[in-house]
């Protein structure tokens, strides 16, 4: 089970009045993370929650089909569903709708003076949008200042939830000993897919080699902006190669992955294991409420990580790496898990909140 933050974490911070936020896209997969995720933050409150017609009108606790293992939050669940698109009372906004009308949606609020922190494809390429890890690239919210230069609000955006596991685990590599190229092959949850994304009929007892909306396509592009640099107003992309196959598979959270990496040193490895064990970020130092103590936990265990046991590490914050080895191919080999849901998106989303609110950037 995923638990909300403990009481301990909840003291890093004291504020005389929460944020209100509005979630778009509430009623979906990602959309129910972040409302179990919000009800105990102490920066955060959900104060509106926004989806389709379909939606529209109810209240949350009727329009949402729950399927978290903790109940609606009271707060939430007599919240009016409101229809995309109308102007909101909250100016921070945590998206996490369908892509079919993300792009457009999150334009608008972000043109109306909202910070949309989104989970959704559309903007993450963009020019000026940071694709945002901030273990990793804290630096690239400078790329906001660019985006206010036409318009008064900001997108900053999420990876992929695959690629949360891959980069996490790819950064320490990167910055101690540059990565030329890079072989992964993932096993997707269902819930990666969303509410309707995958048949019972067509996913238990089966594998399916083939996610669609362009899955490895972005494995092989978003990490290269995440690990490369934001310099004079631009990014400038990592100079790797990554070749990406994905399979869906038939657990619920927890997006399993096996990797091969080629370095640019020649090292040992256990100078690799050291670089993982060490790696750390600024949200570390600042001790944001959702940065996990250990962005990456090296398991030892021959058999790990598992999704059922390890998916939920430092309330799933934290991207679990095993079986780190040399690879007779190219240079070494592990595998790696995110919580997709979790690390891979709400979560990963709040906490890029939690460093603009730290860094004084939120409307
Ligand atoms: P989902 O379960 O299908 O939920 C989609 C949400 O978008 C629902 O709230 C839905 O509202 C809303 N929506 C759909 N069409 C709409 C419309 N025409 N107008 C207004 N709202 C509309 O999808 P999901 O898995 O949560 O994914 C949401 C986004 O996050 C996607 O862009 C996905 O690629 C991305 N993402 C997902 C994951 C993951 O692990 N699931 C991880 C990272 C990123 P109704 O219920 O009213 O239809």
């Amino acid at each position: 089970m995923t638990a909300t933050l403990t009481d301990e974490s909840l003291t890093t911070a004291h504020r005389t009045e929460k944020i209100p936020v509005a979630i778009l896209g509430a009623t979906g997969s990602v959309g129910q993370r972040f409302i179990q995720l919000l009800e105990n933050h102490p920066w955060f409150r959900v104060h509106e929650v926004v989806a389709s017609d379909r939606s529209a009108g109810k209240t949350y606790g009727v329009a949402t089909d729950w399927r978290l293992d903790t109940l609606v939050p009271d707060t939430v669940s007599n919240l009016t569903v409101k229809n995309l698109g109308i102007p909101l009372e909250s100016k921070l906004l945590f998206s996490g709708l369908d892509s079919s009308v993300a792009g457009e949606a999150e334009d608008d609020y972000a043109n109306q003076g909202c910070a949309v922190i989104s989970n959704s494809r559309n903007h993450r390429m963009d020019s000026d949008v940071p694709l945002l890890i901030p273990e990793i690239n804290a630096d690239h919210i400078d790329a906001v200042r660019e985006q206010q230069k036409r318009r008064p609000g900001y997108i900053v955006t999420n990876p992929n939830c695959s690629v949360m596991g891959l980069a996490i685990a790819l950064a320490p590599l990167e910055r101690t000993f540059g990565i030329e190229a890079v072989h992964v092959t993932t096993m997707q949850a269902i819930s990666g897919a969303g509410f309707a994304g995958v048949a019972s009929y067509a996913i238990l007892d089966n594998v399916i080699p083939y996610i669609g909306g362009g899955e490895e396509e972005k494995i092989e592009t978003e990490p290269r902006k995440i690990l490369g640099a934001w310099k004079d107003g631009r990014f400038r992309e990592a100079p790797m190669t990554i070749s990406a196959q994905v399979n869906r598979v038939p657990t619920i959270d927890g997006h399993l992955m096996t990797a091969s990496v080629k370095l640019r040193e020649s090292v040992q490895l256990e100078d690799v294991r050291e670089a993982m064990r060490s790696f750390s970020g600024e949200p570390q130092e600042l001790k944001l409420p959702f940065a996990p103590k250990h962005p990456i936990h090296l398991l030892e265990e021959m058999d790990r990580p598992q999704p059922r046991l390890d998916r939920d590490r430092e309330h799933g914050m934290a991207v679990s790496v095993g079986r780190l080895r040399d690879c007779p191919i190219l240079d070494f080999k592990f595998v790696a898990l995110v919580h997709n849901t979790v690390r891979g998106a709400a979560g990963a989303a709040i906490l890029n909140a939690e460093l603009l609110e730290a860094k004084g950037m939120l409307p």
